[in-house]
């Protein structure tokens, strides 16, 4: 992975960039800048591949479906020879089955009792379900009007046509995708490598679990969400602990973790009036910007790059999130994810959106993005409605999990009146 431009000519390309007061949008385009996309590309059965990111064009080799086959269990025919206005009776020449052609010529006046997917016989173009017919010993009688010409044929390479593009590079391959693979014969996939992010939690008021809490201590609970959301990414998560607000401590864990990962998260310590030494290692083991970004919650925040074993190539990609743990959360959904796609090959999606009518007014200022906790319900009209959870002080996790999705009030947005209508992220959409 190449870095050739440096963080001010990055940031040169953003147009007003800020970064004491960086609008949302600013900050994610500085960041898909900055961020390199893994190259090392393996092939995998296709077993494995689910959430990973395919590397190649996989175009079509074969036309699928091969041949015109039967879309319903029935009778194949000529739709020329259907009568418009009277029953319409054929010989029943012989069978089809899925799997069990119908060899040889149907003659004039005759049909072949078939079975969804099974190969048309020659000549024949036209099915009529089962369930429209009747049979009288070996005569076929189909009413009028119940079906024309062509109907209940699927033709060969409808579903995919040999040498057309099934699948483009940079997909996050979904079941379907798996499907659509192996419907081409494809038994291994080409895929990107994994992203390795390595992430630990900063400050000495942090304790593991499993650890007695000591007065004045927390649990660290960044972890496992940054944990869980990493797993949710499918990228590979290096844990690296809590690490103690101490420069040999701190220069220690960012070198293991630049050097066995594409991306370091860490949590806390990079708000202003921080005292710790986080920032100061930062700065000093790599390129890095310390950000006030304009949107609640989740204002400071450190991006840049530290070189993997202490030279400048290769490096590893920073992402210093503030500590509040509802902060570490939407700076993850608003930044890391698609940066994170990014690395890994991906062409991100736009993380779909619902419109959903506030319950009650939500006060907002213009000038910052705000993220605040709401629960989506339907309104006895079927329509969507959002009410925002209680506290949204930024280190109340429980207003997360009682979430099932964050409201996302613009940056030029003022406040919201009752019944009005706000976009929402659920969270069930999320990676
Ligand atoms: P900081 O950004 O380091 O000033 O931290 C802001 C707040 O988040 C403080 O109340 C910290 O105790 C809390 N905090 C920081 N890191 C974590 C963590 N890993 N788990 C839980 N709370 C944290
Ligand atoms: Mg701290």
């Amino acid at each position: 992975m190449n870095s050739p431009q440096t963080l001010e000519q990055i940031a040169s390309c953003v147009s007003g960039y800020d970064p004491n007061s960086l609008p949302v949008s600013q900050a994610q385009e500085f960041i898909a800048r900055l961020v390199p996309r893994v190259t090392a590309v393996e092939m995998k059965p296709i077993r494995d591949v689910l959430g990973r990111v395919l590397a190649r064009d996989i175009v079509s080799a074969i036309d699928v479906p091969a041949h015109d086959n039967s879309a319903m269990d029935g009778f194949a025919l000529r739709g020329s020879e259907l009568q418009a206005n009277e029953p319409t009776r054929l010989r029943i020449v012989g069978s089809g089955l899925a799997g069990q052609n119908f060899e040889g010529e149907v003659p004039a006046g005759g049909c072949v009792r078939i079975t969804t997917g099974a190969v048309m016989p020659v000549g024949l173009d036209t099915v009529v379900p089962q369930e429209f017919t009747q049979t009288e010993g070996e005569t076929l009688v189909v009413p009028p009007r119940v079906l024309k010409a062509g109907d209940n044929r699927r033709l060969a390479g409808e579903d995919l046509a040999r040498g057309e593009p099934a699948l483009s590079a940079g997909r996050l391959l979904r079941p379907a995708d798996l499907g659509l693979l192996a419907s081409l014969g494809q038994a291994e996939v080409p895929v990107f490598r994994r992203l390795r992010v390595a992430f630990f939690s900063t400050g000495d008021e942090l304790r593991s679990i499993g650890e007695p809490l000591d007065a004045g201590c927390v649990y660290d609970s960044n972890r496992y969400t940054i944990w869980a959301m990493l797993q949710r990414l499918g990228v590979e998560a290096i844990d690296l602990g809590v690490v103690r607000d101490e420069p040999a401590a701190l220069a220690e864990a960012f070198t293991q973790a630049a050097g066995s990962a594409d991306a370091v998260i860490t949590s806390g310590g990079v708000s202003v009036g921080e005292a710790d030494h986080t920032k100061k290692i930062m700065a000093e083991l790599g390129e890095v910007l310390f950000w006030r970004i304009a949107m609640r919650p989740g204002r400071p925040m450190a991006i840049g790059r530290i070189g993997r074993n202490g030279d400048g190539s290769n490096p590893s990609i920073l992402f210093g999130l503030p500590g509040n743990p509802v902060a570490v959360m939407v700076t993850f959904y608003a930044f890391v994810r698609e940066a994170l796609l990014r690395m890994a090959g991906a062409m991100p999606e736009a993380m779909p959106l619902l419109r959903a009518a506030s319950t009650e007014p939500i006060r907002k200022k213009p000038g910052r993005t705000e993220y605040q906790r709401g629960i989506v319900t339907r309104a006895p009209d079927g329509q969507w409605q959002v009410r925002i959870t209680g506290a949204q002080g930024s280190g109340i996790l429980r207003s997360m999990s009682q979430a099932n999705g964050m409201v996302l009030l613009r940056h030029d947005q003022g406040s919201i009146n009752a019944g009005e209508m706000v976009d929402v992220l659920p969270f069930d959409s999320l990676l």
